[in-house]
Parts: structure tokens; sequence; C-alpha cells
């Protein structure tokens, strides 16, 4: 599904991430622990298309394609969905408008969609405008569901969000990327950004990895992963990988 190789960005005259290999296959989801401020929004985002990042080396495919110069737009019609850590708000649209017009789904799937998330009463609101931040999340992952991508970004869908709706946000995220379905039939492919990990009990994550000054350091089982970070840090783990 996608592949990054040797991939180097800047924001201005920043570098920030360097060389950084990826390969997400079809059906797998990814999951990118990290510390604050070392690139993971920046990795999305670059994947996204956003010209703030400037890629500066190294490529991306997709779906055996190179989008690395291609604009954010065509990357989405090409399946490319995200969660952004920090939406904005959108003055004078309604959510059920907005719904409308991006939608890949039947109303009827999405209506549903938006029960299950209780979340029915948020539909005649303008989109995000005065939202809580959990609120906020509930509203984007409705958002993608109505897209329906093959390739979904999830960055940060955990912050500022209850444990209740962790757990309902981790459930509808492991559907929306095909996990529910047998393994031959998963064709979706995700990744996901958590500091918190208490998502990954509902969501079935295949690999994981750590970024840390603009490389990945380490790749292995979601679990042990995240077990190494919680014993020794994320400099623990940047030392080991080290040494
Ligand atoms: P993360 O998501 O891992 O917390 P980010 O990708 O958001 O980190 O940010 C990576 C680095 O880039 C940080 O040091 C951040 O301060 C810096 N950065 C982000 N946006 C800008 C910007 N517009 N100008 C300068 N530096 C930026
Ligand atoms: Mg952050
Ligand atoms: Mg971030």
């Amino acid at each position: 599904m996608l592949e990054i190789h040797d991939l180097s960005v800047k924001i201005g005259d920043k570098t920030i991430l360097k060389d950084l290999n990826l390969k997400i296959n079809e059906g797998e989801v990814h999951v990118l622990f990290g510390p604050n401020g070392t690139g993971k929004s920046t990795l999305i985002g670059t994947i996204l298309g956003n010209p703030k990042y400037e890629v500066v080396g190294g490529e991306m495919i997709f779906k055996g394609e190179d989008i690395t110069n291609l604009p954010m737009h065509e990357r989405a019609k090409r399946g490319i969905g995200i969660l952004f850590q920090t939406p904005p708000a959108i003055q004078g649209v309604k959510l059920l408008d907005l719904l409308k017009i991006i939608a890949k789904r039947d109303e009827k799937e999405i209506l549903k969609m938006a029960k299950r998330l209780k979340f029915e009463n948020f539909l005649d609101r303008d989109v995000n405008v005065g939202f809580s931040g959990g609120e906020r999340k509930k509203s984007e992952i409705l958002q993608l569901y109505a897209q329906n991508p093959d390739f979904i970004m999830f960055d940060e869908p955990d912050s500022g969000v209850d444990v209740e709706n962790v757990e309902l946000i981790g459930r509808i995220i492991n559907e929306m990327l095909d996990k529910n379905k047998e393994p031959d039939e998963r064709r979706k492919s995700g990744l996901i950004v958590t500091h918190l990990g208490y998502i990954l009990n509902f969501i079935d994550a295949d690999k994981a990895h750590v970024l840390y000054n603009g490389k990945i350091i380490l790749s292995g089982k979601p679990k042990e992963i995240l077990n190494r970070i919680v014993e020794e840090g994320y400099e623990g783990v940047y030392n080991d990988s080290t040494r």
C-alpha cells in the first residue's frame, strides 16, 4: 500500500525527518510512537502532501505510484485519509452538509455510524465550531467514515478523549480499517500515532515503530514496543538502539 524510501523533510531550514524508511502492506495497521516534537505529525502531514513540509530527499510510493510530488487533493482522490491532531473548525458549514459532499457511502450508513458515536445531535452544528476535544475527534471519525479511504492516518485519536470514548473510538477505528474482517478480506491500511497506548487494547495493530530524532530507531510488535517505552523511556530505547 505505502512505501517510503529515505525520506528527508524540512520545515523552513530545520530538518525534521532524515532518511526515513517505512513500508505498510495492504491490510496492515502500524503504530507510530515518539516523544513530543519528534516529527510524528510531520511524517503524517508529508504523506498527506501538506505543502508546509518540504521533501528534500527520498520518495513515497502509494499503490505502486510515486506520489512524492502530487498535490494533496490528488492524494486524497487516490484513497489517503487523515484524522488530524487539531482539526480546523469551519464556520457556516453544517456537519451533515459536509458529510453529504464527501460521502462515498450511503447516507443511511453514515447516520447509523453517527448514532453509534452518540453524535447524531451534532449533525446540524457548524463543523467543529465550539466542539470539545473529544467531540472534534468524533466529528473527524465520522467524516473519515463517510469518505471511506483505503489508507487512513490517525494523529493522536485518543488525545483529549475520556476512557469510555477511547474504547468506542478504538473499536470503530478497528472496523474502519477492516480488522474485523477475515485476513484475506482485509484491504485497508492504517498508521496510528499515539502517546498513550491504551487505545491499542481495542485496535488490532500489526507493527509499531519508534520515531526519535527524525528516524525510526526501533520496530516490532506493538505491545512489546509499548512495554519497552514504559520501562526504559524514549531515551533508554534510543540509547539501546545506538549501542
Ligand atoms: P510531533 O507530532 O512528533 O509532536 P511535529 O511533527 O508536530 O512533532 O513537530 C516536529 C518538529 O517540527 C517540532 O520541533 C516542531 O516544533 C517543529 N515545527 C512544527 N511546525 C513548525 C513550523 N511551522 N515552523 C518551525 N518548526 C515547526
Ligand atoms: Mg505531539
Ligand atoms: Mg503531533
